[in-house]
């Protein structure tokens, strides 16, 4: 009988989470809810200096925005230290470890002199010291035979012992190291498969050996993940790309576009169909269609997959999920709900509604140099469309302002201003533009004649008025 999956995310808080770790921890959920195995999650922070207690909670944050819900709770590695150090004296007893006191200058010198590889060279392996401060415990691993595992993304791989170097299990300061916490702590969970980053695949072989020599049931499969990467093919860093997973939620981005895209890294639907809801990906995604080689992290298909995930939304659920990122003011329901659908059309983010409705809640909107320039400045037959465009406006009842009234308006405006065509037509892309930036400040937006509704008669003629005092 095969024991029920249960697998684990287990993020170092050495960093806010990014990008890559988020698609390790989404491999892990999509498995496990498919299977219905168990997801846990476990904070590693056993290395003190890298450790940075205060970007748990943005770990956690985040993977509940992402709608990664974990099983039970979190479990931190950190409290688990006497389990490890358990663990080290069993490797002693064992003689699976030995003392070493060879500084890494030492190391060097001695592989230098010996034209040999780098890593350690057993020089202490057979010196019979005695374990004790200052001196480190390293693995002895065997000098012969391979150590290897069946891995879902890359098939089956193996490692020749005789490659391995005696590897630093216990630092000098008799911590133990993150790799004999990492794998005993897996196989005290009970982890069944081990589902991480690419960076990770030369630590398995030591982690297995690591379990061997503790006596521990090794996971049934891994899973490497592979690499993400820029467009420049360079591993993505935090320096040079955006990757923190908080960076995308501030900027607009649904959780399950994210979801949606991630999943995308390194494996497709078998019907091809890419933008979709994450419950059908949880029944899709197989890690043995994951594609080893590194995945490029193209943040404009992010913002395409963003874009749709948007459209598919409903009007209401739109409005609710935008208005979070009207942070000069939310205009009214009522107005927001005639602009929305032509807002949901365009926009690929959620911070890009606030540019599309803020003329509704400011008192005066502002203009930019350039739109000014483009609309004003460069126009033509300004003065006099503003001012056709007033007397047009004016002219109508309140209780008849609707898009369509308007847009017959300003059409007859631009006659009025001589902004026609060669069949005397008005020319209403040329006249909408001053009137456009009176009334919102910028040259493009949402449909003009939509938003002078929305707008009202009173602001739009006060606006329009006001320009045309700028002008003088
Ligand atoms: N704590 C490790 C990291 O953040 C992950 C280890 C693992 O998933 O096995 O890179």
């Amino acid at each position: 009988m095969t024991s029920p999956v249960r697998v684990r995310f287990a993020p170092s808080p050495t960093g806010y989470l990014h990008v890559g770790s988020a698609h390790s921890a989404l491999a892990n959920w999509l498995f496990a809810r498919r299977v219905g195995g168990e997801f846990l999650l476990r904070i590693e922070d056993t290395d003190a200096e890298r450790n940075r207690p205060e970007l748990v909670d943005n770990i956690l944050e985040m993977l509940r925005w992402l709608g990664l819900d974990w099983d039970g709770e979190p479990i931190r590695q950190s409290d688990r230290g006497e389990l490890h150090l358990a663990a080290v004296e069993t490797l002693v007893a064992a003689h699976a470890v030995y003392a070493c006191d060879c500084t890494a200058e030492d190391v060097q010198a001695r592989n230098k002199a010996a034209g040999g590889k780098p890593g350690y060279d057993g020089f202490c392996r057979d010196r019979g010291l005695e374990p004790g401060p200052g001196r480190a415990l390293r693995f002895r691993v065997p000098d012969e035979g391979r150590t290897g595992w069946d891995d879902l993304v890359r098939g089956e791989m193996s490692f020749a012992n005789a490659d391995l170097e005696d590897f630093v299990v216990v630092r000098g300061n008799g911590k133990p190291l993150f790799l004999l916490a990492n794998a005993y702590d897996d196989a005290d969970m009970g982890i069944t498969h081990v589902i991480r980053g690419e960076d990770h695949l030369n630590n398995t072989p030591k982690y297995l050996l690591l379990q061997d020599a503790l006596g521990l049931t090794r996971p049934e499969a891994f899973a490497h993940m592979p690499l993400l990467v820029n467009e420049q093919r360079k591993k993505l860093s935090k320096r040079r790309d955006d990757v923190s997973m908080a960076s995308y939620r501030d900027a607009g981005y649904l959780p399950e576009a994210m979801v949606n895209y991630l999943a995308l890294l390194g494996w497709g639907p078998p019907d091809g169909i890419e933008v979709r809801p994450v419950s059908e990906i949880v029944d899709l995604y197989r890690l043995e269609d994951v594609n080893p080689s590194p995945a490029f992290f193209d943040p404009k298909k992010l913002s395409f997959v963003n874009a749709e995930h948007l459209r598919a939304l409903s009007t209401d659920e739109f409005l609710a999920r935008a208005e979070p990122f009207l942070t000069r003011g939310v205009p009214s329901m009522e107005a927001l709900r005639v602009l929305a659908t032509e807002a949901q059309e365009r926009v690929r983010t959620l911070t890009e509604v606030e540019p599309m409705v803020d003329f509704l809640v400011v008192d005066e909107p502002e203009v930019d140099e350039d739109s000014w320039t483009k609309a004003i400045t460069k126009g033509k037959q300004v003065p006099e469309m503003l001012d056709a465009s007033i007397t047009r406006l004016d002219a109508l009842a309140a209780d008849a302002w609707t898009a369509e009234v308007v847009q017959e308006a300003i059409g007859a405006a631009a006659i009025d201003a001589g902004l026609v065509n060669a069949e005397g037509k008005p020319q209403l892309s040329k006249a909408q533009g001053p009137v456009r930036v009176a009334l919102t400040g910028r040259t493009v937006g949402l449909p003009l004649w939509e938003s002078i509704a929305v707008l009202g008669r009173d602001r739009t003629l006060a606006r329009l008025r006001s320009t045309r005092g700028r002008l003088g």
